[in-house]
């Protein structure tokens, strides 16, 4: 099959119809039209293989997987997205596994009605990068710079979970078979904090994905703002798959340095934490206060009273 009909049968042909794209896929280039009451918000994120999932992974995930990360940074800004283009390098082009990717890709394009632009197709490594645009009211948009001291740190849902279905998916073996798969099916479909995002952007005052690890996105986020923290890790919940299958010591360090979770951590000051309340209420998605901002630039992390040493990343596989 030649290029044309590739991009045509399973990219062209699945188009999100969206009113502010005045030209799709087939030209030199996409053209949308831009509200001038708005700012854009931009972001790129690749996933490659062997860097960030194991060859062999199944195509339907990966094509999921390249938008969900960028959406889930789309989020981690307050913003609503609009428009993506995807750069897919391919060992070689097998409809099935294409058939799959776009599947993936699409199920949650259509969910978010974020439109697929463009992009370019390659033959290469396996490899997928995608450009995310979305929007916010001009202005608006919640940077990881703009915590102040004091404030409350909260984040959504539970993190470790996908970090724990990595390792399960390359290979860990665990007991409870039904919350392995469960975990794995964390790690390859994440759920990307979109809604969530836009309704807590009104009320914080900084805020990040933790992709990388709770750990170390929260120190970014007080880096960025210069502040240190107070932080209670026995507040974190700790899903009851994650117990299942590992010790509450390991759960908790998979919580705080698993990785690959597309939750979001945000701070939020005491005026507005009567709005966090009212999210929880409103939303089916849990919300936890772990701790708060301090002005001096130590970060103190305890558990139950005692200092808590967070282990290195012990866990990562990649
Ligand atoms: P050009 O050489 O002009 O860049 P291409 O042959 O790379 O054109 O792409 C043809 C059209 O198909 C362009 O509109 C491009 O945006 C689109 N396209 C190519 N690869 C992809 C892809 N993986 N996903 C979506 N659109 C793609
Ligand atoms: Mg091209």
């Amino acid at each position: 099959m030649d290029e044309f009909a590739l991009i045509d049968r399973f990219f062209a042909n699945r188009q999100v119809d969206r009113a502010d794209v005045k030209l799709g896929i087939g030209d030199d280039a996409a053209v949308t039209s831009v509200d001038a009451d708005y700012d854009l918000v931009i972001a790129t994120d690749s996933i490659v293989e062997g860097t960030h999932f194991p060859a062999g992974t199944a195509p339907r995930s990966l094509g999921y997987r390249c938008l969900a990360v960028n959406l889930s940074d789309l989020a981690a800004m307050g913003s609503e997205p609009l428009w993506c283009t995807l750069a897919l390098s391919l060992p070689s082009a097998e409809p099935e596994w294409l058939e799959a990717f776009a599947d993936g890709f699409f199920e949650l394009a259509e969910r978010f009605d974020v439109a697929l632009l463009g992009g370019d197709t390659v033959t290469g490594p396996m490899a997928m990068t995608v450009t995310v645009h979305g929007r916010v009211r001009a202005g608006k948009y919640v940077g990881r710079s703009g915590a102040g001291p004091g404030q409350g740190i909260y984040i959504t849902g539970r993190s470790g979970e996908a970090g724990a279905g990595l390792q399960i998916l390359t290979g860990l073996p665990v007991d409870d078979v039904e919350s392995g798969d469960r975990l794995i099916g964390r790690f390859l479909y994440p759920n990307p904090r979109v809604q969530e995002g836009q309704a807590i952007a009104s009320i914080a005052t900084a805020m990040i994905d933790i992709s990388d690890g709770l750990h170390d996105d929260i120190l970014k986020l007080l880096r960025a703002s210069q502040l240190g923290a107070d932080l209670d890790v026995s507040k974190l919940p700790l899903s009851p798959d994650l117990l299942a299958c590992f010790s509450p010591q390991n759960a908790l360090d998979l919580a705080l340095t698993g990785g690959d979770d597309y939750e979001l951590c945000f701070t939020v000051p005491p005026e507005n934490e009567a709005g966090v309340e009212r999210l929880i209420a409103s939303s089916d998605c849990p919300i936890t206060r772990i701790g708060e901002t301090r002005s001096q630039l130590d970060v103190r992390w305890m558990h139950d009273g005692q200092p808590y040493t967070v282990p290195e990343n012990s866990f990562r596989h990649f």
